[in-house]
């Protein structure tokens, strides 16, 4: 069942660049001092009333006392300045876990991943946590020199039996779609990045006879 949401406090134990304009930050809880959270799920950082940011959990709920965030500061609003300043030591209040964009335990049919620039935090969690042989198909559209997790996904891809992993640009990802499914298909999809790639993955999905409720989405911006 999934957890409640409930006030957190962490501190941040570390911060990394991964790739041009992308951080990661472990944050050690503190209260409480461990968060049940499903792999998908995300946190809710307030910045002031009605504004507030939301950051994928990057870690394994096997590890519930410290979340990585993983974050793109190009956007440079509000929630990427506040990242980019993160320092070791510093306090981070915020909310969670929230969000539906989990796979249940129950689900047997297969996954098709789809996700866009740094919509690739939810859906990378989720892969993390599948069977080492379980048949899934990610398509990952970014630049070449801004794709967090590559060497990671390769590496599952090349040792893990049923992962098929399929970068592509950014502006490829629909076509990428188009060519990798079929009508009649037993799949369940997971699209996470920007409203138009959503749209364009839904509709396409549709087309070939999915069910809505087979097409989960996250969107990011
Ligand atoms: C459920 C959920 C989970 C999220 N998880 C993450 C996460 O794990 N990591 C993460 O970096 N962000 C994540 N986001 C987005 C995040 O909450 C912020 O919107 C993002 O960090 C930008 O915030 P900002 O204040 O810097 O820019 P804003 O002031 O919010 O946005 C500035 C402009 O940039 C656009 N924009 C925002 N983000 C992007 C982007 N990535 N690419 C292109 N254009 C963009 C906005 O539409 C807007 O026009 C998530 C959003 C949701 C709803």
């Amino acid at each position: 069942m999934a957890a409640t949401p409930r006030e957190a406090i962490a501190r941040v134990s570390a911060v990394r660049t991964l790739v041009p304009d992308v951080l990661e930050a472990d944050l050690d809880l503190t209260e409480p001092l461990t968060l049940a959270f499903e792999a998908g799920q995300w946190i809710s950082v307030p910045f002031g009333p009605k504004q507030v940011r939301a950051y994928s959990i990057a870690s394994s709920p096997r590890s519930p006392a410290r979340l990585t965030l993983c974050a793109d500061v190009a956007p440079d609003g509000l929630g990427s300045r506040w990242f980019r300043r993160l320092t070791a030591g510093a306090e981070v209040c915020f909310k969670g876990p929230l969000g539906g964009f989990v796979r249940p335990p129950e689900e047997r049919r297969t996954p098709l991943f789809v996700a866009e620039e740094i919509g690739i935090v939810p859906v990378r969690a989720i892969i993390a946590e599948l069977a080492p042989g379980a048949a899934a198909t990610l398509i990952y559209g970014a630049p070449d020199h801004r794709r967090p997790y590559d060497v990671e996904l390769r590496e599952r891809a090349r040792d893990a039996g049923g992962f098929a992993y399929h970068p592509v640009s950014g502006s490829d990802v629909a076509a990428a779609v188009e060519r990798l499914t079929q009508a009649g298909t037993d799949i369940v999809a997971y699209a996470a990045g920007g409203a138009a790639m959503i749209k364009r993955v839904r509709e396409i999905l549709l087309a070939r006879g999915l069910d809505r409720k087979a097409i989960k989405w996250e969107r990011f911006w």
